[in-house]
């Protein structure tokens, strides 16, 4: 066969006959069959049309009146096998044993243009076995809010799940108020969390806890099946994925304000924007999430409870690192302890990379510098990302926009000259510091708006941060901090 015959991946721009459902045949113990709730009047809000693509999804297709319906689930594509998968988890420290999908479906695997295979999943398709006390519905805000940051996310290199649609149902949902109804259609490479994992582990079946690790080894770290202990191969790479996610977060000022262990992945993707935001002005205890009375998910303690989690995942793991418990629990200790030294690095070299500075650069040279910068930055209660995006003028001599943001810029003066000593790389910077992120005002008002039916805001959101790193002009208010009278923020559950 000459290369020009090479046998290539056709679709027909819909779902028919591509949904795998591999999970639900797999672990079928994690599955319930279920379908999607009946919306009487969808009405397509946001497509993703270069996702869409990528999925090998014909745009016009999803716009139309089938295209919709499958999108929310009532159109159901020949083969596929709709699931609420099962999972457990620690919600604020607390030990849930049976979460699940409570108003979310997954809709099944697809291999895409590329031939990864990712999940369609949807949130807001109605109660499901799993809805206790909810009433399985999502309404048109908190869905925008996902499909805005998780874009943002991915635009700025993040590990992610992505949105592929938001479709309002045509049903009213009562919160605070009377709200339009949606669904979100997104897409992962897989929903497996650190919560499937204790949800498997509590069963007591070691054999489905052991296909459970096979399932995700296979999907998301294949080389671990070629180590001499798989199993603990897959730990120390959810370990190394986590601990890269999360200096990733903290380099951009994410909070994403509900680390629960449900909502923690194994791929090291962020997952389930809920209360999430976006630091202003750099302060490390920020907490935005109405619920998080204790600070437990503050920006600053994301770290920690991302090792708290691993832990989690290594006890459920434990019958599968060694048949002797103890020995079981000195292994899994060894490799949790790599979670710091590898977050620290990662950071550590996410920040030189913000500041420009060379990697060859000793870390006795440039610790002191971050650390003394981050001070500075506080103190001063500059805006996180102009700030650090200023740096890029800076390095070029222009100080003046970063003293501008800053309440008393002497001590930025003395910390810039030996910077400045170092030859920081301006054209480096500002290819990983931000202009446009999903700023709290922005977000809120496209949600706004968005709910009395004007998409124009969320429109233009959408375009200044799917482009996070080219400054354009007319996008001045995109990259401003927000206005004096937005006051503290506070955010809610994504319900
Ligand atoms: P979350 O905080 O969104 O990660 O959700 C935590 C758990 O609550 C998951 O099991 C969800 O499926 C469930 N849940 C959240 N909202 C609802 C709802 N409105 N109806 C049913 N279940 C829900
Ligand atoms: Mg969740």
């Amino acid at each position: 066969m000459t290369a020009a015959a090479r046998p290539t991946v056709t679709f027909d721009g819909t779902l028919e006959g591509r949904l795998d459902g591999r999970f639900a045949s797999e672990l079928g113990e994690l599955a319930i069959p279920w379908q999607a709730e009946e919306a009487p009047d969808p009405r397509l809000v946001v497509l993703n049309e270069p996702l869409a693509a990528e999925l090998g999804l014909d745009p016009g297709y999803l716009r139309g009146p089938d295209g919709t319906r499958l999108l929310i689930g009532n159109l159901v594509p020949g083969g596929a096998t709709p699931v609420a998968q099962a999972y457990a988890g620690h919600q604020f420290g607390g030990f849930a044993p049976r979460l699940g999908d409570g108003r979310a479906l997954l809709l099944g695997e697809i291999t895409d243009a590329a031939g990864r295979l990712r999940d369609v999943h949807l949130k807001g398709s109605g109660r499901t076995p799993f809805a206790r006390g909810g009433d399985g519905q999502a309404v048109v805000g908190p869905m925008l809010r996902e499909y805005i940051v998780s874009e943002a996310m991915h635009a700025m290199g993040i590990p992610t799940t992505r949105s592929l649609a938001v479709t309002v149902t045509g049903r009213r949902v009562l919160r605070d108020s009377l709200l339009p109804g949606a669904v979100l259609t997104r897409v992962a490479s897989s929903h497996l969390r650190v919560g499937s994992f204790q949800y498997a582990r509590a069963t007591g079946d070691i054999n489905l806890l052991r296909r459970l690790a096979d399932h995700a080894i296979t999907r998301h770290h294949p080389d671990a099946a070629e180590a001499g202990h798989p199993y603990l191969a897959l730990f120390q790479a959810v370990v190394a994925a986590q601990a890269s996610l999360v200096s990733r977060w903290m380099l951009v000022g994410f909070v994403h304000g509900v680390m629960n262990t449900d909502n923690m992945t194994i791929s090291g993707e962020t997952i389930d924007y809920g209360p999430c935001a976006f630091l202003d002005t750099f302060d490390p205890g920020t907490v935005y999430s109405s619920i998080d009375e204790a600070g437990r998910y503050s920006y600053r303690n994301q770290p920690v409870m991302a090792e708290w989690n691993l832990t989690r995942l290594a006890e459920s793991l434990l019958p599968l690192l060694h048949e002797d418990e103890e020995q079981a629990v000195a292994i899994a200790q060894e490799s949790l302890a790599g979670f710091r030294r590898q977050y620290s690095a990662a950071w550590s070299a996410g920040m030189r990379a913000k500041l420009g500075l060379q990697e060859k650069l000793d870390d006795e040279v440039t610790s002191p510098l971050v650390d003394e910068l981050l001070s500075i930055l506080q103190a001063g209660q500059a805006d996180h990302t102009s700030f650090f995006r200023s740096l890029g003028a800076a390095a070029r001599g222009h100080t003046e926009s970063a003293r501008s943001l800053l309440q008393d810029p002497a001590a930025f003066d003395a910390w810039a000259g030996r910077w400045s000593a170092l030859a920081p790389d301006a054209d480096a910077m500002d290819r990983v510091n931000p202009v446009y992120i999903p700023r709290n005002h922005l977000v809120e008002e496209a949600l706004a708006s968005a709910t009395e039916g004007d998409l124009d805001p969320l429109t233009r959101l959408l375009d200044a941060v799917g482009s996070p790193y080219a400054e354009r002009p007319g996008l001045e208010r995109y990259a401003s901090a927000a206005p004096e009278d937005f006051g503290a923020y506070r955010t809610f559950c994504g319900t």
